[in-house]
């Protein structure tokens, strides 16, 4: 190999989108998708498809053989595609070393235990408190143990170069009650693994990403650069919920051509004055973070303009 060779793949710049496939592709997740992969490419970077299909109730085959046909519909591409289910003996590795440096412990303490203990933050989120962190496991390790597992870790020291200070939301969950690996895990590990540099996702993640970088210390993989963007919200101020039917991929792309799709996703982004058709490509020269909107956006499917409407 070329002596500089190595170095040089090294610092190439790697991005992910990472959507969960818990329900049909929509609205907000061709522009979370249309985002991640104008960071990627906008910086000469391999972009990685992550379908995150550990759920084992909520995950259905159906979604995550709808979700990469629906990015590829609107004119996206990656260079490597992974499903989270395949490749599960990296997640055990994680654990393994966690548990080797003593920082597992078993906790089965429901949503509503901790609800009753601790109050809610004004977000509505609620931080674990560490009841159980004194808690050992059983004599034969983690496998042995048929309870969830959380991480024994401190809140870190906050980091000068966070534009902001996301919340601690105190121990996190490592295995679930169901058995699977939580998110927190999974998603540092593959990005670890797999060198992304990156993370584009959106805003409702943003309280993750000091528990993800706990993580990413404690298994020794670099941090990467984090960009949270503003959501699609429905009517009612919620997410845009994966059943949200008329926003969902099947039903825009019966009035939609591709091109149409991108102008008006771009349009709500902030990066076209009018919603014209593009494709994604020519999106790349306009594309940088200070152009695309901060707060939320409030939509409806306007059937008769074949339009999204931005309420607020
Ligand atoms: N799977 C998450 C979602 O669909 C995104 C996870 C991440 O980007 O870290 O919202």
């Amino acid at each position: 190999m070329w002596p500089g060779l190595a170095n040089f793949v090294d610092m190439i710049e790697v991005g992910r989108f990472a959507p969960s496939t818990t329900g049909p592709a929509h609205a907000g997740t061709l522009l979370a998708g249309l985002l991640c992969w104008l960071d990627t490419r906008g910086n000469k970077g391999r972009l990685v498809l992550r379908l995150e299909d550990l759920d084992p109730h909520r995950s259905k085959p159906h979604w995550v053989a709808e979700m990469s046909k629906a990015l590829e519909w609107l004119g996206l591409d990656w260079d490597v595609l992974e499903r989270q289910s395949e490749v599960q003996q990296r997640y055990v590795s994680a654990v393994e070393s966690l548990f080797k440096e003593g920082l597992l412990y078993p906790c089965s303490c429901s949503r509503q235990d901790l609800a009753s203990r601790v109050s809610q933050r004004f977000d509505g989120l609620v931080p674990y408190d560490g009841k159980c962190r004194d808690r050992s496991l059983p004599p034969g390790g983690w496998e042995d143990c048929s309870e969830p597992l959380r991480l024994r870790c401190d809140e870190p020291a906050p980091d000068s170069s966070e534009p902001f200070k996301s919340p601690w939301m105190g121990d996190p969950l490592i295995r679930r009650r169901d058995g699977a690996f939580s998110y927190h895990l999974a998603s540092v590990v593959d990005d670890g693994i797999l060198r992304v540099t990156r993370i584009c996702r959106g805003r409702d993640l943003e309280p993750s990403m000091r528990i993800q970088n706990v993580l990413q210390d404690l298994l020794q993989f670099p941090r990467p650069i984090y960009h949270h963007h503003f959501l699609l919200l429905e009517g009612r101020e919620k997410k845009l919920a994966k059943i949200h039917g008329s926003m969902s991929w099947s039903e825009l792309r019966k009035s939609l051509h591709p091109d149409q799709l991108t102008g008006q996703l771009a349009y709500l982004m902030g990066l076209l004055k009018k919603p014209i058709p593009v494709s994604p490509v020519d999106l790349l020269e306009s594309f940088s973070w200070e152009a695309i909107r901060r707060p939320d956006l409030v939509v409806s499917w306007d059937r008769t303009s074949l339009s999204f409407i931005a309420i607020k």
